[in-house]
């Protein structure tokens, strides 16, 4: 067996196959382009291109691809091969400067929300030199960026980097102030990937899941997860088989997986990575993304990346752990020195300042088909955005906002920016498990995410709102003279930590009094898609977005669009895919048993005129009674699927959806979950969420 040393990034064309590789001029000069930004010219390109294919070609690659992020979908690829014939009919195998640095993908077939008009279809792809090329069987993955010809972002990595420059500008501003001029500063992100497994034997029998996802009906298990006998239970050895399997190819491609665990809901489970800087740790998600569904296929298993793909246990999300760090320096780590405490309460505060501000653009990064199952669902977050502090981080807050002085848990009275703050980052005492957006030690950790998700969407709200507040506070105390800073520092601190105080909520996310007092307080509650994406193309978003150069308002248009017409779609899938079922799976089994239970009554009836038959007659009459409201409610839902159809605006088609067509489909599997308990088991068309859930 191989060690895992030797394996660990043996796919990847890293630092190390770099320095390896190139000529050290070039190494320097692809450090300068990775490290420092700065453009890269055909020659480098050239010889960099030599390299990685002389390399790929070692381990077997024959074809390469820009790897990319389109705005709908996980990732995209279209393969070439290094082929090149020559004049004696052999072929040799190339790979040119250009070729890697740009690439042109026929972008026509995807989806721009209106950027690309049908004439102008071209679009290209370019290399990202921060993030690693790698080996993805037998193909050479160079991730890009995708855009127009005419510079507009047409995938998800562009505004993300954009987004991570603007925020590095931004924090060396501040750190300026302090004293301190690192050379980059980045943002940090871990994404906690759950997922679920069940067998591939239950998944071909249930359309509802090949066709959306989750499950559109079922009646619920005897039992859920309520023993919690699986999240503490060892791992099942098939399961332990596939991790393993996973664990060996990610680590292959560079992917730090670290942590691996079942989750609370059977057949659920968690993976965590060790966390990167934003750019590469999502491009890291998605590649774990891929190899989980691909893998599971070896073990007779599928996993399902949806948010909800069982009604009555819990969804999947992915956590999003976050921070900002100067040169490895963590920011929101709190430090040892007074001066290092205020820097620390300057990036919190700006992190408050920006989640309050752009709560509604956050929320409306998450939002998604899937995501509406799950938020609110007393197991995720509910839908409204606040902050959890923590007791002690939480106490240091209230003193600088009343201007009184700190107590520290022991008593002790403190000044803030003269005495040295208690470390946050060894209290792990008090982790709200019910918070959106909470403050863990060193880092926030938004779990409002679903598992499907990109986190590029999350991540570039964050870092500009972040680049927002870090720029006003700039803007304010530059120029104030050195002595008077930190005293000025805790002032804007105290004064913007006042104005944003609402945000934070310690309390119980999941209560019922929560969304009451969230309300007075002026927090969004946005529970649907079609409620949350509005706020997009709102005046503010767009200026936020623009002043950064993060997305233009075209882009931003065309993002909500591209967003609307994915929710629109998924839901007339779902619609379909319920009726479809309905008709010709349900209605026509239920029917036949009842058809049968009709039956026996008139042979009984036949063999012994006066039997008691009521059991049976009842039965047959909860059958019929449940066949015809089945049929009223499936009417219905025709009628309203018809309806929407018409309705070419799309936001409005989104609002129809999400309050008058869900509370019919809601019904109609009511309808027929309700006949499923009371049908023989061997007359019902699919595997029971028993079944599914238990039996694998
Ligand atoms: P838990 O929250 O489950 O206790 P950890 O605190 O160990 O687990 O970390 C959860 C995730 O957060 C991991 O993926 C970890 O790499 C990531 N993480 C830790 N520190 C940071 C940081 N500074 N920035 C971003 N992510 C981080
Ligand atoms: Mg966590």
């Amino acid at each position: 067996m191989a060690l895992v040393s030797d394996i660990y990034g043996s796919m990847v064309f890293n630092e190390h196959t770099m320095q390896e590789r190139l000529p050290s001029a070039t190494y320097k000069k692809l450090m300068k382009t990775i490290k420092d930004g700065q453009p890269l010219d055909l020659e480098v390109a050239n010889v960099v291109a030599h390299a990685m294919k002389e390399w790929a070609i070692e381990k077997g690659a024959t074809h390469y691809t820009h790897w990319f992020q389109p705005l709908t979908g996980i990732t995209s690829e279209k393969h070439d091969s290094f082929i090149d014939p020559i004049a004696d009919g052999r072929a040799i195998m190339s790979f040119s400067g250009k070729e890697l640095i740009q690439g042109e993908p026929d972008a026509s077939s995807f989806p721009s929300g209106g950027l690309r008009a049908t004439f102008e279809a071209r679009g290209y792809t370019a290399w990202d030199p921060t993030s690693y090329a790698f080996i993805k069987d037998e193909v050479l993955c160079i991730p890009t960026a995708f855009c127009s010809y005419t510079g507009e972002a047409l995938d998800k990595k562009t505004p993300l980097l954009r987004s991570m420059s603007a925020v590095e500008v931004q924090a060396k501003r501040v750190l300026e102030l302090f004293g301190e001029t690192p050379h980059r500063v980045v943002t940090t992100v871990g994404a906690e990937q759950e997922y679920f497994l069940i067998s591939e034997k239950d998944y071909e029998k249930r359309s509802d899941i090949i066709l959306t996802g989750r499950t559109l009906f079922g009646y619920p298990p005897c039992k859920g997860q309520e023993l919690e006998e699986h999240y503490f239970g060892a791992i099942r050895p098939t399961v332990n088989e596939f991790m393993k399997e996973l664990d060996d190819e990610l680590w292959k491609l560079g992917v730090s997986a670290k942590t691996k665990h079942n989750e609370v809901a059977p057949c659920q489970h968690e993976l965590a990575p060790i966390f990167a800087n934003a750019n590469r740790a999502i491009d890291e998600n998605l590649l774990t993304m891929e190899k989980m569904k691909l893998l599971a296929s070896h073990y007779g298993l599928v996993c399902l990346q949806h948010e909800k793909p069982f009604d009555s246990i819990n969804g999947s999300g992915k956590h999003n752990n976050w921070s900002i760090s100067a040169d490895n320096k963590n920011l929101l780590d709190p430090g040892d020195s007074p001066m290092e405490n205020v820097r620390f309460l300057v990036f919190l505060t700006g992190v408050i300042q920006a989640v309050d501000e752009y709560q509604e653009l956050l929320r409306m990064s998450v939002a998604s088909c899937g995501n509406d199952h799950r938020l609110g669902a007393n197991e995720a977050p509910p839908a409204i955005i606040s902050m959890f502090l923590g007791d002690e981080l939480g106490a240091v807050v209230d003193a600088l906002v009343a201007n009184d002085e700190y107590v520290a848990p022991n008593g002790q009275e403190m000044d803030l920016g003269v005495d040295v703050l208690p470390n946050f980052l060894k209290d792990t005492t008090d982790r709200n498990r019910t918070s959106p957006f909470a403050f863990t030690g060193n880092k926030f950790e938004f779990r409002m995410p679903g598992s499907s998700v990109n986190l590029s969407d999350c991540n570039m709200v964050l870092n500009t709102a972040m680049a927002k507040s870090l720029k006003e506070f700039a803007d304010a105390l530059e120029g104030v003279p050195a002595a008077e800073f930190e005293m000025a520092a805790l002032n804007y601190v105290r004064n913007t930590l006042r104005d944003h105080q609402r945000i934070i909520f310690n309390g119980d996310g999941y209560s019922d009094e929560w969304p009451e007092e969230a309300a007075r307080r002026g927090l969004a509650n946005h529970k649907t898609t079609a409620d949350a994406l509005p706020c997009f193309v709102e005046p503010k978003s767009i200026a936020l977005f623009e002043e950064f150069g993060v997305l233009s308002e075209t882009e931003v248009r065309s993002r909500y669009e591209v967003k609307l017409e994915k929710y629109n779609k998924l839901m007339n899938i779902e619609i379909r895919t319920m009726k479809r079922l309905t008709r010709r799976d349900y209605l026509p089994a239920i029917n036949n048993y009842a058809a049968e239970v009709a039956r026996s009554i008139s042979e009984i009836r036949t063999v012994l005129p006066d039997a008691n038959v009521t059991l049976q007659e009842t039965r047959l009459r909860q059958l019929t009674d449940g066949i015809a409201e089945i049929n009223t409610q499936l009417e219905e839902l025709h009628r309203l699927h018809y309806q929407s159809l018409e309705i070419a605006d799309e936001q409005e088609r989104a609002n129809m959806n999400a309050h008058v067509i869900i509370p019919v489909m809601e019904k109609l599997r009511a309808a027929v979950d309700a006949m499923e308990i009371i049908v023989e088991r061997q007359w019902w068309p699919v595997p029971a969420l028993n079944e599914v859930l238990f039996y694998c």
